[in-house]
């Protein structure tokens, strides 16, 4: 077998030609979608049609196994084979290729190209023909493997071409961490239950199977999908998991199948970009695919691709937002980060973060980021700056990628900084998920000397007991959680028992987000002394906020 490291790419609209110039040296050539095991034909205006299946043209049902052009599909890399077709002989050269699309998405297929050889008189069948079919139902759930799933919606599709359907996929929210929390084998407890929820509420009508780990694809008619029944459904499946720590939630995404002759793996694929839309989402269970989506995923893909030469090449900046005092003292900063593109334009944290989190490249930014501030401080020591704050926004899963407590300590010594100087950020809603854990870093960044500010207090689910159990130095009030006209008596009382209850814990409080002076002088008579928001400053490029302070600092030391 011949292996070549690069697939070959054809467009839509030159395949025929390609298939064309193999005909001179081939007897048969065709496209085959392996996954669909059936031929694919293309249009002359680069439109494609699923054709016969390819084990009918063979007239084998068990070629399957022993297919060379599935082999060279799965392996990406040409393959041969001799086999048998009726009496002849043939010699099968299977070619993997990308077919691109005349909406540009790649589908990889295989050229299959057949020489006739010899007959055989004999009619004598080639024991190594023998082959069985490829495994129909996944051992685990007893569902259809997703090959399976693929033909025999393929099949529905061609014999029903007058009924509306849609595709929908399940996917499973962090099924890795259920796998941490309750070991592989309640990880497949929960895949062998969705199982089950499937095959009681579905009926011969509908096609499902897993597809792909911890995803499940369903085939419904259009006319049956309600969203109401569905969300039902989910909240069946919640079930399955009783545990005060973790709620086990599965989401849905939907494509109503428009063009019948997209591949079955395009249609799941918009399925799962419209699941992947909502997948950080608390309430959102079920999403519909809209082209938007495609256009975001290539956004985000570009981003992934731009983003290991941006870090090399300085392209993040680390902006400071000061954080001061009621009377007008900056004490401190906290470090946010922009990607500041080579022609000027800015991306804030907004554009980018959600899928560098995604991608797990979040952490590499995030310590990217603690440099520049530990290098930051330490151009401060012995100038009038040398008694400012940094506070760093630390994202819940560094703690799964880095020893966050190592390295900020690490840095500290590097560059010759006292930690207290370094402040770490950490959202309250993500402190909420795994509070014996989390708890347990907070005090080991404590025996470090770093104080810890919780951060966005207010803007998710809070929880009192959270305080309780996690010792952290300072709760940072989000004003997006009061602000709005109405009920501001109440807002009033709920502010003031927060900053009071924080100040008898002995934290400190800093209202973030604040934009008016009447915001400050409320906050200072419910007993909050520190602030940051834009009243006082934007966040700023480090060199701005360098003369930003020095000139606060030398005019609180000439009042004094
Ligand atoms: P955050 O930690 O809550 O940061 C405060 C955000 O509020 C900043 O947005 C800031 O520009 C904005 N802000 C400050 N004052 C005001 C105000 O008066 N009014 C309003 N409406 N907004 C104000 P930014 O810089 O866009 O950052 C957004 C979020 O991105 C941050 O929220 C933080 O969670 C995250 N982030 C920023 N930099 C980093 C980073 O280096 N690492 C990580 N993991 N997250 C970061
Ligand atoms: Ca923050
Ligand atoms: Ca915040």
């Amino acid at each position: 077998m011949k292996h070549y490291k690069q697939i070959y790419q054809y467009s839509a609209l030159e395949i025929n030609g390609v298939l064309n110039d193999l005909r001179k040296e081939y007897d048969i050539v065709r496209i085959v979608d392996v996954e669909e095991c059936r031929i694919l034909e293309v249009t002359a205006d680069g439109a494609l049609h699923y054709g016969a299946q390819c084990f009918k043209i063979w007239n084998r049902e068990t070629r399957c196994a022993n297919c060379t052009s599935y082999r060279a599909c799965m392996t990406h890399c040409e393959a041969d084979k001799r086999e048998k077709l009726g009496r002849d002989r043939e010699s099968i050269h299977s070619i993997p290729i990308y077919l691109e699309m005349l909406n540009g998405e790649l589908e990889m297929c295989v050229i299959e190209c057949v020489r006739f050889i010899d007959s055989d008189p004999a009619g004598e069948t080639d024991s190594a023909e023998a082959g069985e079919a490829i495994a129909t139902h996944d051992v685990l759930t007893r569902l259809y493997t997703q090959e399976k799933f693929f033909r025999e919606t393929r099949q529905r599709l061609i014999d029903h071409p007058d009924t509306d359907y849609v595709l929908a996929i399940g996917n499973i929210r962090n099924f890795k961490l259920i796998n941490k929390l309750f070991g592989i084998e309640g990880g497949n407890r929960v895949l062998v239950g969705i199982a089950d929820i499937l095959r009681s509420e579905c009926g011969p009508e509908e096609v499902y199977g897993r597809y792909r780990d911890d995803r499940f694809a369903l085939l419904i008619q259009k006319d049956k999908f309600h969203e109401i029944d569905f969300s039902n459904h989910l909240q069946k499946v919640r079930e399955l998991v009783e545990s005060p720590i973790f709620t086990l939630q599965v989401k849905l995404g939907a494509y109503e199948i428009e063009d019948k002759n997209l591949p079955v793996a395009t249609m799941l694929s918009h399925a799962d970009l419209a699941v992947n839309s909502i997948r950080n989402s608390r309430c959102a269970l079920i999403a519909h695919y809209r082209p938007a989506l495609l256009e975001r995923q290539m956004r985000d893909q570009h981003i992934i691709t731009d983003f290991e030469h941006a870090l090399s090449h300085d392209e993040f900046q680390v902006y400071l937002q000061p954080q001061v005092r009621s009377d007008g003292m900056i004490l401190g900063a906290e470090a946010l980060v922009r990607w500041v593109l080579p022609h000027g334009k800015i991306l804030h944290p907004s554009e980018f973060l959600g899928v560098l989190h995604q991608s797990e490249l979040l952490s590499h930014l995030d310590a990217f980021v603690w440099e520049r501030a530990a290098q930051m401080l330490s151009r401060w020591n012995d100038t009038p700056l040398a008694p400012l704050y940094v506070s760093i926004n630390v994202d819940p899963s560094d703690f799964y990628y880095i020893d966050v407590p190592r390295l900020l300590s690490g840095l500290c010594k590097k560059y010759g900084i006292a930690p207290q100087r370094l402040r770490v950020e950490i959202t309250e809603t993500v402190l909420f998920d795994d509070i014996t854990r989390q708890s347990s870093l907070v005090e080991k960044l404590h025996s470090q000397g770093f104080l810890v500010e919780i951060d966005d207090f207010g803007k998710g689910f809070s929880s009192l007991s959270l305080l309780k159990d996690i010792h952290a130095d300072v709760l940072k009030i989000d004003m997006g959680f009061l602000q709005g006209e109405s009920n501001t008596q109440r807002s009033n009382v709920i502010l003031g028992s927060v900053i009071d209850m924080a100040n008898h814990l002995q934290m400190g409080v800093i209202t973030e987000g604040v934009e008016n002076r009447e915001q400050v002088n409320n906050l200072v008579s419910l007993g909050c002394s520190l602030f940051q928001g834009f009243y006082y400053s934007q966040p700023l490029p480090m060199k701005d906020f360098e003369l930003l302070a020095r000139e606060n600092i030398s005019q609180f030391a000439a009042d004094r």
